[in-house]
């Protein structure tokens, strides 16, 4: 398939905001696209060129994008990174860029999808001495062929920044509707495989019946099963029935961890492979794991090797990006596994087996070793005493809380079930000052998009974090218009704002940090309000007795 259909449907998905539209562009679009281009389109279409599991990176940033624009353009790095201050979008930009040199040369090509996934994927693959200018080269020559409106795309994807609005709902409704399948049973295929590309594939191929037999598969990841809050032991109760498996509420981070022999694959809840961030991880498995096959669900707590004590998720996070030296940090941040979960047992799908049953093939299997791995602490109760009194000892050691689990539940991938539920102590939020903001990208560039927040100290405005998120389109707008007219200063995209705007804010934890003036920064910051009727933010001291006070001793 020629790259400029695609691109065509991406100006087609970006005009429009309607999810029902942009299904039916999608499905119709699926019907022309061929059997050789499907998986591949399907992700394109999701702004991807690998599946999210994968390991590969494309590793191309925003300044490189310049200098690829300079070699497909001849247009001077000053004329690209005004057009790009100009526009905010390193997408338009190249469309630009290209339209004024289109009406200079002539070198053109019809590129195919296949052009442009091959060049794309080609820089993954690119490592070791001049592999930067290596990559340029391929990457340049693909834009130096294309039009201005698919260098727009071409750009976007390299940057994972595509942004035309196709979530996994939209593209299973696409597929749904494209193939004439019900939808639930195409989300039911692609919460075992997480896999889009196969299921189109499979579907134009050989059809429904073929569709019936895709199964799970070790090594590609599995949606996980979520759970809702309870406010308490008794609201708890009454959603899981009685008795029910209490167990620690471990605060750490979620594995699903894949075994086959000695292949062990570890993926974070959101499915992105960090098996090489964790060999440790994977040793243990080997070692504590009797099972030849095996989808293991496990929270990984990461833990002060001096004292044993946990330590919060912000060291994980630490292990999560490091790429070098990994052998170091695990001297200084080892983590425990803790398995509350089994999704595949010897090659066979046990989803559908009650959570007692999961919870005795995980017992079978697993041979404890202390500080390295075990399964989930558990009891089976009816009591709400005892369940209180084993919520009292998970926070006593430092956990997050509890969960509480109907132990004849099935393991449902991909949604909040209310046969499992999470109790956990409800942090304060605060209300912070706004003093700067940063111009949005792409879509957002229209609206300051991600916000300074700030506390107050006599009478100093001290930074604790940035926050982008929890805002619908009108509250950007507003927020934006506001600190329009109290900007300060402006630096490059950067705005500076008297500290007019209060805003509440929720989050996950309060964290110590180096980054922020005020010495501390938020966990996962989020928009709750903006309280048009505060004008002062809280106090630093407010901040400090939150933090103390957060159950975790670090
Ligand atoms: P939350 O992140 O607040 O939605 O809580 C759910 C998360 O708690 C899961 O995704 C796991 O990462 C984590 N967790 C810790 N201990 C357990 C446990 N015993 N059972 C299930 N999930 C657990």
């Amino acid at each position: 398939m020629k790259y400029s259909k695609l691109a065509e449907l991406y100006e087609q998905l970006e005009n429009t905001s309607k999810n029902l539209e942009k299904t039916s562009l999608i499905s119709e679009f699926l019907k022309i696209v061929e059997e050789q281009d499907i998986k591949e389109i399907i992700l394109l279409i999701q702004g991807r060129v690998f599946p999210k599991h994968s390991e590969k990176e494309i590793g191309i940033a925003n300044n490189l994008v310049v200098k690829l624009l300079k070699n497909a353009s001849g247009a001077t790095e000053k004329e690209i990174k005004q057009t790009w201050n100009k526009t905010g979008d390193l997408g338009i930009t190249a469309e630009q860029i290209l339209k004024k040199k289109k009406q200079i040369t002539l070198k053109t090509k019809e590129l195919s999808v296949q052009d442009v996934i091959t060049a794309i994927s080609s820089c993954a693959e690119i490592t070791g001495k001049n592999a930067i200018s290596k990559k340029i080269n391929v990457l340049s020559e693909i834009l130096s062929f294309a039009k201005p409106i698919e260098a727009k795309y071409i750009v976007r994807t390299i940057l994972n920044m595509l942004r035309v609005g196709v979530a996994s709902g939209l593209m299973r409704d696409a597929i749904s509707t494209s193939f004439d399948i019900e939808k639930e049973l195409i989300q039911k295929k692609y919460d075992l495989t997480t896999d889009f590309g196969e299921i189109a594939l499979t579907l134009k191929t050989k059809g429904k019946k073929s569709l019936e037999k895709i199964k799970m598969r070790i090594g590609t990841p599995v949606q996980v099963m979520l759970y809702n809050l309870a406010k308490n032991v008794e609201e708890g109760f009454k959603m899981t029935g009685k008795p029910a498996a209490i167990e620690f509420k471990y605060d750490g981070m979620r594995m699903q961890i894949h075994k086959e022999e000695d292949n062990v694959i570890i993926f974070t809840r959101r499915l992105d492979n960090v098996t090489k961030q964790f060999p440790d991880v994977v040793k243990a498995i080997k070692q504590t794991v009797k099972a030849k096959t095996c989808i293991l669900d496990a929270e990984a707590v990461a833990y002060n090797p001096k004292t044993k004590e946990y330590l919060p998720f912000q060291y994980l996070s630490k292990r999560i990006k490091r790429k070098k030296d990994i052998l170091e940090i695990i001297k200084q941040i080892p983590v425990v596994i803790y398995v509350f979960d089994v999704i595949n047992y010897e090659n066979e799908n046990v989803m559908l087996k009650k959570f007692d049953e999961r919870r005795a093939i995980i017992k079978k299997i697993i041979t404890p070793k202390k500080m390295i791995l075990d399964c989930a602490e558990q009891l089976i109760t009816s009591s709400k005493e005892e369940s209180e009194k084993f919520y009292s000892k998970a926070l006593s050691l430092n956990e997050e809380g509890i969960m509480m689990k109907n132990i004849e539940s099935t393991y449902i991938p991909g949604r909040r079930v209310g046969s499992g539920v999470k109790i956990k102590p409800v942090m304060e939020t605060l209300d912070l000052a706004i003093i700067g903001g940063v111009w949005g990208e792409g879509k957002r560039s229209k609206w300051l998009s991600s916000f300074i927040l700030s506390c107050k100290k006599g009478n100093e405005y001290l930074e604790i974090g940035k926050m982008g998120s929890g805002f619908s389109e009108e509250q950007f707008a507003k927020i934006t218009n506001q600190l329009k007219k109290i900007i300060t200063r402006e630096t490059g995209r950067k705005v500076y704002v008297k500290p007019e705007i209060i805003v509440e804010v929720a989050y996950e934890e309060i964290q110590k940090s180096p980054t922020y003036s005020s010495g501390f920064a938020l966990r996962f910051p989020r928009l709750v309000n903006i309280r048009d009727d505060l004008s002062t933010p809280n106090k630093l001291e407010k901040i400090s007795r939150i933090y103390s006070s957060q159950k975790k001793v670090f």
